[in-house]
Order: C-alpha cells, then sequence, then structure tokens
C-alpha cells in the first residue's frame, strides 16, 4: 500500500516523460537555477506558505562548463532542520538561495525529510537545485543511497549526487564512473561527482580531471589555501576539464577569542563576509556551500553574495594575517600526511575537525556524538608517534595538545 508521502510525492512529481523534456530544455540551453522568480509580497516567515519563490536573486555562474548557471552560494543542510516549517531554508530561498545541499546523514538523517517537506511548501520541484551524497567511500552505498535519497526527498530527481567524503585515489575507479553514467542515463540524477574533505585533495583533483566524467567536486577551500600551489595547479586542471568547482569548509575556523587577536577591520564586510569575498575573488569556484544555522547568517552571507564591491587590499592583507597567526589551529585535513607518518592505525585529522565543531560553531553534542565514534584503538597514540605526526604537518599544529583537549572535551 502506497504511505501518504508515496502519494504526495507522485502529486508533486512530473511524470517521467516530462521530466526528461525538463532536464533536456535545462541542458540544451543556459538556465539560471531558480530565476522563475515570483514577486513576493508580505512575507510572513514564520508560518508556511504554498506561493513561496526566489522573489530576489544573488549572482551566478556556470555550473563547469555545463551552460547552466546556479547561485554563487546554496545551503549546507547539516544542521537540525525544522522537518514541519524550517524558517532558515525558506528565509534562503525567499532571498535567492535556490540550492541546497544535503546529505543522507544529515541533521541525524532528518535533513531529506524536512527537504523533502520543504519541497511540497514552493510546490514547484524545478526552483530548486538539490545535492544530496552518500556511499562514504564504497560504489554499492552510492548506488543504494541514491534510491534511499530519492524516496526520502520525495523526488524523481537529485541535481547533483555526490560520493561523500572522498579521501582515496582508488576510489574514482572505473566501477564508480560506471555508476555515474548509469544514474544519469537512468534520470536520477542530472549531474555526478565528488565531495572530500581530506585527505591528498590535490592528488583527487588531479585525478578527476584525467578520469573523465566527474561533472563537480566538492571540496575544502578557503583563505588558509590560497598561494598552494599544488592545490591551485589541480583546481586549474578541473577547471579546464570543465568540472565545477564547490567550495565548503569556507570560513576556516578557530575559536573566536584567536581570531579576534588579529581584529579584523573594514568598512566594507564583517569578517565572516569577507572570507566568503576571498573565495568568491577566486573565478574557477562555481558555488561556496554555507550552512547560514541563523537568519542573521543568512542577512549577512546573502548581502555578502550580492554586493559588487570585492576585498581591499588591506582586508586581504588581514586574513592572510589572520591565516598566517592561527594556523597552528587549523587543520587542514591533509591526514595522508600526519597520519601515515604514524606506524599504526591513528585518527588525527578527524578529532580535531570534532574540537572544530565544539570550539568554532558549539555543536557540542554533533562534535561528541561523531568523536565517540572513533575506535578507541585509533585515539591510543604514544607521545612519540604524536611527535612523528608533528614533524610533518605544515599548519604546525601541537597535535598531542590539541588532541588532549578534544579528550577533555569531547570523550
Ligand atoms: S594535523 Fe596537520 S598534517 Fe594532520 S591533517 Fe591537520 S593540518 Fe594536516
Amino acid at each position: 500500500m502506497a504511505s501518504d508521502r508515496d502519494i504526495d510525492s507522485r502529486k508533486q512529481q512530473p511524470s517521467r516523460p516530462a521530466r526528461r523534456r525538463f532536464l533536456k530544455t535545462a541542458v540544451a540551453s543556459a538556465t539560471t537555477v531558480g530565476a522563475a522568480a515570483v514577486p513576493l509580497s508580505g512575507l510572513a516567515l514564520d508560518k508556511p506558505t504554498t506561493t513561496l519563490a526566489a522573489a530576489n536573486t544573488i549572482p551566478s555562474r556556470e555550473f563547469g562548463n555545463t551552460g547552466i548557471r546556479v547561485p554563487i552560494m546554496h545551503l549546507g543542510t547539516s544542521q537540525r532542520l525544522d522537518p514541519q516549517y524550517d524558517k532558515l531554508m525558506h528565509r534562503s530561498f525567499e532571498a535567492g538561495v535556490t540550492w541546497f545541499d544535503t546529505a543522507l546523514s544529515y541533521g541525524w538523517g532528518s535533513s531529506h525529510k524536512a527537504i523533502a517537506n520543504f519541497l511540497k511548501q514552493i510546490d514547484d520541484r524545478k526552483k530548486l537545485w538539490l545535492t544530496s551524497k552518500s556511499g562514504s567511500g564504497r560504489v554499492s552505498g552510492l548506488r543504494d543511497g541514491i534510491d534511499e535519497a530519492l524516496d526520502e526527498l520525495g523526488t524523481d530527481y537529485i541535481d547533483l549526487y555526490l560520493m561523500h567524503g572522498i579521501n582515496d585515489l582508488d576510489m574514482l575507479d572505473r566501477d564508480y564512473l560506471a555508476l555515474g553514467e548509469k544514474l544519469k542515463a537512468q534520470g536520477k540524477t542530472r549531474f555526478f561527482g565528488f565531495s572530500c574533505h581530506d585527505g591528498n585533495v590535490a592528488e583527487l583533483l588531479e585525478k578527476a580531471a584525467k578520469v573523465g566524467g566527474i561533472d563537480a567536486i566538492l571540496f575544502r577551500y578557503n583563505f588558509r589555501r590560497y598561494g598552494d600551489l599544488e592545490l591551485n595547479r589541480a583546481i586549474d586542471a578541473c577547471h579546464r576539464a570543465g568540472i565545477a568547482m564547490l567550495a565548503m569548509k569556507t570560513q576556516g575556523s578557530v575559536p573566536r577569542d584567536l581570531e579576534s587577536v588579529v581584529g579584523f577591520r573594514s568598512d566594507n564586510f564583517t569578517l565572516g563576509q569577507a572570507k566568503l569575498k576571498s573565495v568568491w575573488a577566486d573565478e574557477r569556484i562555481s558555488s561556496i556551500v554555507s550552512e547560514m544555522d541563523s537568519v542573521k547568517y543568512v542577512r549577512e552571507n546573502v548581502a555578502a553574495a550580492r554586493s559588487e564591491k570585492s576585498l581591499t587590499a588591506e582586508e586581504s592583507h588581514q586574513l592572510n594575517q589572520l591565516a598566517a597567526f592561527t594556523a597552528a589551529y587549523a587543520c587542514n585535513g591533509c591526514k595522508h600526511l600526519c597520519e601515515s607518518a604514524v606506524a599504526k592505525q591513528v585518527s588525527i585529522a578527524d578529532p580535531l575537525r570534532f574540537l572544530m565543531y565544539y570550539e568554532c560553531y558549539g555543536k557540542t553534542a554533533r562534535a561528541r556524538e561523531l568523536y565517540r565514534a572513533i575506535p578507541a584503538s585509533a585515539l591510543a597514540a604514544s607521545d612519540r608517534e604524536l611527535a612523528q605526526a608533528c614533524s610533518v604537518c605544515p599548519q604546525g599544529i601541537d597535535i598531542p595538545t590539541r588532541l588532549r583537549r578534544a579528550r577533555e572535551v569531547l570523550a
């Protein structure tokens, strides 16, 4: 027997031929995601409405070499969303952020369902771009994950489907690429790619540029990575190959009291806005994913996206200073360096990332949950082993001290 959601989703979705027509039109002509804006009047942000649409727009850039234009910022939804009516999703959408990024695991598994409800509320699937991810390095997980994602999202296609968190070159193999082609041919996703938080990102990008069949890559990129030659060459290679480059972790966060030492000053931008601007200054980046967990951040980030001002030399200089002064607290995720310097299996980058969630984002419960899921054996390195890891860390992080801090607050 069909569930209520099945019945609702059939009502919401175009038939398969209709969807194919839409895909054909979208790919054949230069399209701007969410451009079919309907003016809004008297927005009531706290109650459901079925007439929402993007009244405003933010600038767009080409999605790789597809001819499709997408907003330069999209909404990350790993936080817990309101399943009935999520104010931040609506507020972002109304402001022109017509692309949401989700994953099977986001919001403790609730993100997809909240977005499904949001799709019903806006009543037009075509006005929202959706990224979803699954797999975590396994092609079988990626294959099964898309059906689960489509079911949970109540839609019959995803715009961009990514393997979640690739950190090994071998994952970009023939099976993975063949699956991408198959899912696109089946109309389950329009575009295909991967996300990578850590590992040797530059090598992954170089390989992705060569193997073909990858439409987009979501990767860690922020003001701290400017001047990284190896990464820049790899981004160039992907850009030349027509791959859409999507930036995440753009804030390069460290605890606020450390950031305040630099005392960022600007007549134009807050520090958070300046960090976004520094990524948009790189025209190879199609879009930034930003988890905006308050209306204040939606307002700030959208204002930055719409601002025609670029960073001044002085503002860029302050960001460079900030990167230099706080490097020892900002883990880049290059765990192929520190973790392989230790003979046994040890986890360094992950606990440091979860510590960042705790210290910078105040996500105590999530950080503890993730930290406690790390096998105890991977957290049991000796001082000598951690000293070896320290010796290869390009950020100069005091790894033993930071891991001790992670244990104190997250164990
Ligand atoms: S601790 Fe250092 S080497 Fe290890 S992942 Fe972080 S930045 Fe890279």
